[in-house]
């Protein structure tokens, strides 16, 4: 799978780009297809409330079938050269329950060191995403959350995976599931109220321009990078794959 080699970050990043362009061309497909269904006005209500927007298991169990999606970007892998005939026809011909593959994505499990399953968590993720990212879409633009303050996505409860730094103080954070952004109430970690070393750990890697900032107090982890530059999610998250795998060996979480 992809994994960023070392050379200058625009490189890596702008060639990982152009080699994903046609999984993200199934995902705006798959995100222009679906029809999930979520109520906008309740889903307004509950987040003005501090509850959150809608419940995603529902909402994904409603845009049906997962597998003709799943294997559609498993196709698109193969178009861009990250697996070989033999992988895509191995993972569409093998017993990989797709479901399990998105709810396991869901309940925060841990990315797979044997390679052919990692592509199938990833392509699965690329379904869950797309149709994720409609719903969130639907619940209205960021600013039905500009009072959100929990650290939980508002639309789908997620984790974020991802923060942006925007002009060197305010944090954006991007929900690891539906992509939502929304702004950081306070620095330091955002699972407990850790604001300063020795707790807080923090690796640049300035070969991605992200830096894993890691909470040992409570164990929860974050890749942190400048809001300029950065390209599809899709794209970002292959590129920090390494960074995700050394947290999670270091028993670390989203
Ligand atoms: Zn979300
Ligand atoms: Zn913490």
């Amino acid at each position: 799978m992809p994994t960023a080699s070392p050379a200058r970050p625009t490189t890596v990043r702008t060639t990982l780009a152009e080699q994903f362009a046609p999984v993200l061309h199934v995902h705006a497909e798959l995100l222009a297809d679906c029809v999930p269904a979520v109520d906008a006005d309740e889903a307004q209500r509950r987040i003005r409330n501090g509850q959150i927007g809608y419940d995603a298991l529902r909402v994904l169990r409603s845009c049906g079938d997962l597998r003709p999606r799943f294997a559609r970007v498993v196709d698109a892998f193969e178009v861009s050269g990250f697996i070989s005939n033999d992988d895509r026809r191995a993972l569409l011909d093998g017993d990989l329950d797709v479901d399990d593959l998105v709810s396991g994505w869901f309940t925060g499990d841990r990315t797979p060191r044997d390679p052919r399953r990692r592509v199938a968590r990833q392509a699965a993720i690329v379904v869950g995403n797309a149709l994720l990212r409609a719903a969130s879409a639907r619940v209205g633009p960021a600013a039905t959350w500009k009072a959100w303050t929990r650290t939980a996505c508002p639309c789908c409860g997620g984790s974020p995976d991802i923060a942006l730094v925007e002009r060197g103080t305010q944090r954006i954070l991007v929900c690891a599931r539906c992509d939502s952004q929304w702004s950081a109430r306070r620095d330091g970690c955002l699972g407990c109220d850790t604001d300063d070393s020795p707790a807080i750990a923090r690796i640049g890697n300035p070969e991605l321009d992200y830096d894993l900032v890691m909470c040992n107090a409570c164990g929860r982890f974050l890749k942190e990078r400048p809001r300029r530059g950065v390209e599809s999610f899709i794209v970002e998250r292959a590129l920090t794959t390494e960074l995700d795998l050394a947290a999670e060996q270091r028993g670390l979480r989203i």
